[in-house]
């Protein structure tokens, strides 16, 4: 039997493989199974780095975990409705430990109901054949691959495989996660998983948002969002969520943005490379409000629909004119606009941006006050009006900027 002890030891931090036999160590001592499970089983073999332990344990995971606390410190932290607890040790070092468990699903896309269970059942909940490997812990057979359902052949022949073919009807989460690792790993999606996924398309409209949002972002967090959103194209996922396509030019748009844009947000980095789809449409900003939770996003998709709007039928705006619609638009919003391809109004919006970033305000409210005007709306509508006009190249100095204001108050 092959051991993966000296592939361990070459992969992970001493700190950590010492670890993991002290895991397997206690798990003896409790005459419990210990194994490390998932993702980094997958990598391990992959040669890719990872050490987001996962263990799962035949037994008890969460006395298990508690014991371990007691004995090397460190904190344990329980989830009671999964099951788990995370373990960070005194290095701070993180292990989620779980009980062995296997799941029922009553209804599609519904959570699924728990119970404690041994590692096979644990592993044949999983998602795909590449993720169900696991290592035990145990000294006598540290290192041991336990491999039920093939994944380690499926490696070999890069695929991403279901294990039955209710997967994504029980979790449709799983048709983002098979696209996410194809393309993580450019692998092939296996033919009759394909066929599955697309059958079951139609189900991610029952997921909740939040799940959703979650697997989009976790999919624009990875380096090839491109591919992955052609992928849920031909899967027809788009049509099905948004109710547009991903079509050529929202390709070119989204490869764009992806090279200019701004460094963002969390909520926004993922939020605006779904803005792409349908950007030309009608609908666009109705169809992804379901998708927008925070105020950010909210204001992203408003702030880019007046752009749209202002820009309608070819119109030509000055900067001052810009500004002033404008001016309170955030940077990413006049960026995103920007970066759709033959966008005319590109390097307007662009040097607008820049020019609006290095305006040096030439009056203040105090400047105002002093000026005689009663603090009130006038302020804020009478430094914008110097704006603009610095933006027009009209005015330049602080002088002018009076002579301005004191202007605009004489015509009222
Ligand atoms: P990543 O490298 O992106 O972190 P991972 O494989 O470690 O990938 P996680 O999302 O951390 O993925 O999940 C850990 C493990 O839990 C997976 O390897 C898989 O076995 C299982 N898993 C996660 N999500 C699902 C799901 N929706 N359905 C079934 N199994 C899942």
């Amino acid at each position: 039997m092959t051991t993966y002890a000296p592939l361990l030891k070459k992969a992970l931090s001493p700190s950590l493989f010492a670890l993991l036999q002290i895991l397997g160590q206690r798990g003896d001592a409790q005459k419990l199974n210990v194994f490390l499970v998932g993702g980094i089983v997958r990598d391990l073999l992959l040669g890719r780095p990872n050490e987001d332990i996962d263990v799962v344990v035949e037994g008890d995971g969460t006395a298990f975990a508690k014991e371990l606390q007691m004995l090397f410190g460190g904190k344990v932290t329980f989830h009671p409705s999964f099951g788990t607890a995370t373990w960070i040790t005194a290095k701070g070092q993180k292990i989620d430990l779980v009980s062995a468990r296997t799941e029922s699903y009553k209804a599609p896309a519904a959570l699924p109901t728990v119970e404690k269970s041994n590692l096979r059942a644990d592993l044949a909940r999983r998602d795909f054949t590449i993720n169900t490997m696991a290592i035990q812990l145990n000294p006598s057979s540290f290192g041991q691959l336990i491999d039920y359902f093939h994944g380690k052949a499926d490696l070999e022949k890069k695929q991403i495989r279901v294990l039955h073919h209710l997967s994504f009807i029980d979790d449709p989460t799983r048709i983002f996660r098979a696209v996410r690792f194809a393309t993580r790993l450019m692998y092939k999606i296996e033919a009759a998983t394909w066929k599955l996924a697309q059958e079951a398309c139609e189900l991610v409209k029952l997921l909740s948002n939040e799940r959703l949002a979650n697997e989009l972002q976790l999919i624009c967090s990875e380096p090839h969002v491109v591919p992955s959103f052609q992928m849920l194209d031909a899967l027809k996922i788009w049509k099905t969520l948004i109710g547009f396509p991903f079509t050529v030019n929202n390709e070119a748009h989204l490869k764009n943005w992806l090279e200019k844009r701004p460094i963002l947000s969390k909520d926004l980095d993922w939020f605006s490379c779904l803005a792409v789809i349908g950007y030309t449409e009608e609908a666009w900003e109705s169809s992804l409000q379901k998708l927008a939770f925070t105020h950010q996003q909210k204001r992203f998709l408003t702030e880019v629909s007046r752009l749209k709007d202002y820009f309608k039928h070819e119109r030509n705006l000055s900067y001052g004119e810009l500004h002033s619609l404008c001016r309170l638009f955030k940077e990413e919003s006049l960026q995103f606009f920007a970066a759709k391809p033959f966008e005319q109004h590109a390097a307007l919006i662009e040097s607008y941006v820049k020019k609006r970033n290095n305006l040096v305000p030439l009056l203040t409210g105090e400047d105002l006050k002093l000026l005689g005007f009663e603090p009130g709306p006038i302020f804020s509508e009478m430094l914008l009006s110097v704006e603009c006009a610095m933006l027009e190249k009209m005015i330049q100095t602080k002088e002018e900027a009076i002579n301005w204001v004191i202007h605009k108050k004489q015509k009222g």
